[in-house]
């Protein structure tokens, strides 16, 4: 099929990439004429594994191609819509991307040369409950001469993981009026959904709150374990054994069960302060949402609290301390609401200098905390630890799991705070280093 992808950024450049793979011929469309001229040499503006051999493979056998005009992809008729949907300090989701998106488009058939066949536009951004009945609205206002079918087809990738989790999703969702649209749908994602038949053809609203409350349900779980794993630094335990112990009931399951520092990232934060503000418009309190959110907020305190408990702020102000991990979470550069950013901007007053080490997110880091002055990066962990008092650790990268620990007796105070529970106890008390994770007693 001929198809066109709105937005190039993780979504879109993961679906135009995925689409173009199955054997569609995918124009991917961007406003940021920077970014489709780095794409077109199969420059990827940020890291998500695998996904730049796919651009330039399709690039070169020309399923994929990149444009900043509109009037480039007027023919294809299928369209799928993946611009950001942030949020405002009002709480609101800001949909202006998204209507600016929709209003190119229907410029574009307005003026377009073929009037007479129906055109379909699939939405992939995270979109408030109500928004494709907006969207529909508007469509009616051009009273174009064809008809034009608005659906909602959420998307569940996660960052690190993209291009797997497009081609092996749990499931695709496709919340239509138009039954043409699905069966558009289904026939895009047959090669990929044929084998779990995990295509789930809903009303548009449903649509748009599965993702919401998918989300919203994943991040409860993770503020859920926090909340226990402060029990188990009280009375002793390790949150671990109570994951395995919880997580091996099916309908419970372990995954999302790690207690940490809190959630980050560019969707959670965002979309449960956009699910917050939908209820409120319909007068609803939602009170376990709230609370998800309000556990989150203060695990970053509680983390804190661990190191300002053994260290007054004289003592702090001493100090060299090594961050490890920037990005919101393992294998990505995206450092959007990340909760290891925050640590940093937290603890930069405070103590006298941040080493921060991260294998991938460097590049974005060194753009956000520009204004610190007593902040520098590593290119190795052993160099980021040396002349260092002691270790935060805040992102999961796997690289942390398995390391030399010897690097670690160069830390002056023999302490690591680990944000991430990922060190070994035993290992730690070997090496006579005082370890303080979340929950682990
Ligand atoms: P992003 O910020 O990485 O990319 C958005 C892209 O859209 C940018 O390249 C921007 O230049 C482009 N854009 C903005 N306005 C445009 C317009 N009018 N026409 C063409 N291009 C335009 O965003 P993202 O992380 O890919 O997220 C996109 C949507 O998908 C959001 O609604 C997000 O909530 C949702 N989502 C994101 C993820 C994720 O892991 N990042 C996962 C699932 C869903």
């Amino acid at each position: 099929m001929k198809i066109s992808v709105i937005g190039s950024g993780y979504v879109g450049l993961v679906t135009a990439a995925c689409f173009a793979e199955l054997g569609n011929k995918v124009t991917c469309i961007d406003i940021s004429k920077q970014k489709i001229q780095s794409l077109k040499q199969s420059k990827i503006p940020f890291y998500e594994p695998g996904l730049e051999n796919l651009v330039e493979k399709n690039l070169k056998c020309k399923n994929l191609s990149f444009t900043s005009k509109y009037a480039d992809a007027i023919e294809d008729k299928i369209y799928f819509i993946c611009v950001g949907t942030p949020q405002r300090k009002s709480g609101s989701v800001n949909l202006d991307y998204l209507f600016a998106a929709i209003d190119s488009l229907l410029k574009e058939f307005q003026q377009g040369i073929d009037q007479d066949s129906k055109r379909h536009i699939f939405i992939k951004s995270t979109i408030p409950p109500g928004t494709i009945r907006k969207i529909e609205k508007k469509v009616l206002l051009r009273k174009l001469n064809f008809s034009v079918s608005i659906s909602s087809n959420p998307e569940f990738l996660k960052e690190g993981s993209a291009v797997n989790d497009f081609m092996k999703p749990d499931r695709v969702v496709i919340g239509s009026d138009s039954n043409t649209a699905k069966k558009i749908c289904k026939e895009l994602y047959k090669p990929i959904i044929w084998k779990s038949n995990r295509f789930i053809e809903t009303t548009p609203e449903s649509s748009e709150i599965i993702k919401y409350a998918s989300n919203a349900f994943l991040a409860t779980k993770i503020s859920f374990i926090n909340e226990i794993a402060k029990l188990t630094d009280f009375y002793g335990g390790d949150i671990n054994e109570i994951r395995s112990g919880m997580g091996s009931d099916v309908r419970i399951n372990p995954n999302f069960l790690y207690a940490g520092i809190g959630f980050g990232g560019s969707c959670f934060p965002k979309d449960l302060t956009g699910l917050i503000h939908s209820f409120k418009k319909a007068k609803i309190n939602p009170e376990l949402i709230k609370a998800t959110v309000n556990v989150n907020n203060e695990q970053k305190e509680y983390f804190l609290r661990k190191i300002y408990k053994l260290y007054s702020p004289k003592e702090l102000s001493k100090k060299t301390i090594t961050i490890w991990g920037i990005a919101f979470k393992s294998n990505t550069d995206d450092i959007r609401e990340s909760v290891g950013i925050k640590i940093v901007k937290a603890l930069s007053p405070k103590v006298a200098k941040i080493n921060i080490y991260d294998a991938i997110a460097i590049k974005n880091a060194k753009n956000e905390l520009s204004n610190l002055s007593n902040i520098s990066f590593n290119k190795t962990l052993a160099s980021s630890v040396k002349n260092s008092h002691f270790l935060v650790i805040t992102t999961d990268s796997k690289e942390f799991w398995s390391f030399d620990h010897d690097l670690l007796t160069t830390l002056q105070d023999n302490r690591i705070f680990d944000g991430r529970n990922m060190l070994d106890i035993d290992a730690m008390s070997a090496l006579e280093i005082e370890y303080f994770g979340i929950g682990r007693g």
